[in-house]
């Protein structure tokens, strides 16, 4: 099966192609579907898998166009994560015309405030920081349609779930909501029966 018959849009087709990938890998298989479906979505699977693509291409698909406040939430562990989905988002989102903001902490606020206020489409975000924006509140989530929870095992190993937990608090509570983890430990168990809706499950 191509990108073209797992019923992505027709720009996001046009961008995988230029990244050249050819086929969909499995985990882009069996969760391209869901996800355009609109079900929530638990996947154990590592880095390398394509997991980025699985969960970037559609969503995106579903963002034809550009709005003032964020639709998209993706949050992860560390900076450089963060950093390599926004790299992916903006190559995969090539012919369209959306917004993507980076937060993660360690630097200024002006910037990342000046991306917000400017509006944008989707956030690719560290937990820390994005919960500073959320206090400061110089990001509105109140039109969040889509919120993934990416390696959440790392979350865990670095103490980060009490901030996941509060940072879902703040979303609406009718949204799509994808948890990615390497493994699922009791604890993410727990997370994923508190924060997802009757999801759908893979494990690759
Ligand atoms: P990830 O697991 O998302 O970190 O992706 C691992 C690597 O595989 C990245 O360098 C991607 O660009 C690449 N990749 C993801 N999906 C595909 C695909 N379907 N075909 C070729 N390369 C891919």
């Amino acid at each position: 099966m191509s990108f073209q018959d797992l019923g992505l849009s027709d720009a996001v087709v046009h961008g995988v192609q230029r990244m050249g990938y050819v086929d969909p890998s499995p985990i882009q298989l069996q969760a391209i579907p869901v996800i355009l479906s609109g079900k929530d979505l638990i996947a154990s699977a590592q880095t390398g898998t394509g997991k980025t693509a699985a969960f970037g291409l559609p969503i995106l698909s579903k963002l034809d166009s550009p709005q003032e406040f964020p639709r998209c939430l993706i949050l992860e562990p560390t900076r450089e994560l963060a950093m390599q989905v926004e790299t992916a988002f903006r190559d995969f989102s090539r012919f369209m015309h959306l917004e993507i903001a980076l937060l993660f902490g360690g630097v200024g606020y002006g910037k990342q405030k000046d991306t917000l206020l400017k509006g944008c489409d989707v956030v690719a975000a560290t937990p820390g920081r994005l919960l500073d924006h959320i206090e400061q509140r110089t990001i509105n989530l109140s039109k969040l349609e889509i919120l993934v929870l990416d390696e959440v095992d790392r979350m865990l190993d670095m103490g980060f779930l009490p901030d996941v937990r509060r940072i879902v608090e703040k979303c609406p509570k009718e949204r799509q909501t994808l948890l990615f983890s390497a493994t699922v430990p009791e604890e993410i168990g727990r997370l994923a029966s508190w924060c997802l809706r009757d999801p759908e499950k893979i494990e690759i």
